[in-house]
């Protein structure tokens, strides 16, 4: 029977999971169950322990807890597989938490306090490690944080200009999408070489988007920030905006602050602008000329911040794209690389229709990559290297 590490990433109306082999860190078999709170539907499993979750459908109407169980059930009924340990993701850290963690109760109670920061993440996120908990009491447990990767930025990259005192609560830039980032950094050395090393700009371009600077594989500087509305356009989030809108619709229109979050975290991004959708691929399937306006504003959004990240490593040895719209769309990368063509982007359209690894031409200044996303990985890695 396999010694298996178990990794879960439970979203805000997702649950993905990853099983590993423990010894090798190879994968057995990765899937998920998405649409909770909605139309929960098992989105099924790749590899070759997928065959564990061939079996009576999830009930439609799942929640949270309903769909994780129901994805330890399977594992706990396999012959094939038995846990060696448990990684997961968390969305917050807070300001102590700069590494992945073994669980117990004290580090519980501390992310406990966390949820505050993330209020639609860090639960699910909490109760899937009891969930697990409850499943195969005295399994070791690992929290990956997704705040963790940025910890190393300077000082003036995580401060706001706000009065002293709210910086030292810990009102501070976090950044995000760590994970995502921590495995670029890991794998880029072997598809970019040298220049991995160097300043590198990663784009996370998913339903939710960051960007990251990067000198010698750590993180400098990143574009969300005390919480994951800052930064880019996204799906349903607006990404930057002056605070002064934010206390206009509350002061002068008399809404509420839950009124104001709806706007700004489901109503906005490409969602808000083109009032058609979040999806990406539906916009670009699109001939309504608010579907443009939206994927423009969107490329101009990355465009203007990878330029102020540029700025903060002073130049560029290489971009990154990465997650779903950063990996498949062609599209999208090309109106982002012709905005950065003044910084030596050249982008090679045969390569980049074909979302080769590298996509730009020979000649390049900045060679330009696509890596595929891949936040279970880092945490098998750490899981591996907390038990050790
Ligand atoms: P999440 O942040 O939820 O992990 P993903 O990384 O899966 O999201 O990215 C989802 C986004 O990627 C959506 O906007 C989707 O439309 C977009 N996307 C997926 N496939 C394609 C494609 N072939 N072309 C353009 N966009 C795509």
């Amino acid at each position: 029977m396999d010694k298996a590490f178990l990794v879960l990433n439970a979203g805000s109306s997702s649950v993905k999971f990853a099983l590993f082999r423990a010894e090798s860190l190879e994968p057995l078999c990765r899937g998920g169950i998405e649409g909770i709170g909605g139309k929960a539907q098992f989105g099924g499993a790749k590899g070759r322990e997928a065959v564990l979750f061939d079996r009576e459908a999830l009930s439609e109407s799942s929640n949270h807890e309903v769909a994780t169980c129901w994805l330890l059930d399977a594992i706990r009924h396999s012959d094939h597989v038995a846990l060696a340990a448990a990684g997961h993701r968390v969305v917050h850290g807070g300001p102590d938490f700069a590494t992945p963690v073994a669980i117990d109760d004290a580090v519980l109670a501390a992310l406990d306090s966390l949820v505050p920061l993330a209020p639609a993440h860090q639960p699910h996120n909490l109760a899937a490690i009891r969930a697990v908990a409850k499943a195969w009491p005295g399994l070791p447990q690992v929290a990956c944080f997704d705040t963790a990767f940025h910890r190393t930025m300077p000082r003036l990259a995580q401060i706001f200009a706000i009065p002293h005192e709210l910086t030292d609560q810990g009102l501070v830039r976090y950044g995000f999408h760590g994970l995502s980032y921590q495995h670029i950094a890991d794998v880029l050395p072997d598809i970019a070489g040298e220049a991995a090393r160097g300043r590198v700009i990663v784009c996370h371009l998913g339903h939710g988007a960051s960007l990251c600077a990067m000198n010698e594989h750590r993180s400098v500087a990143t574009t969300m920030g005390f919480t994951a509305l800052d930064g880019l356009m996204m799906g349903m989030r607006c990404g930057t905006i002056d605070a002064g809108l934010v206390l206009y619709l509350i002061e002068q229109r008399g809404m509420t602050p839950a009124e104001v979050s709806e706007i700004l975290n489901r109503r906005s991004g490409l969602l808000g602008v083109s009032g058609i959708s979040n999806d990406a691929r539906t916009l670009l399937a699109s001939a309504d000329p608010r579907a443009a306006e939206a994927l423009d504003l969107f490329a101009y959004r990355v465009v203007r911040e990878a330029g102020s990240l540029m700025a903060s490593l002073g130049g560029l040895d290489a971009l990154v794209f990465t997650a779903g719209i950063g990996e498949r769309s062609a599209r999208i990368r090309s109106t982002i690389c012709r905005g950065l063509g003044w910084a030596g982007i050249a982008l090679d359209e045969t390569r980049n229709a074909a979302n080769a690894p590298c996509i730009s031409e020979d000649g390049s200044k900045v060679p330009v990559f696509v890596v595929p996303a891949d936040e279970e990985l880092p945490i098998a890695r750490a899981v591996a290297s907390v038990g050790r």
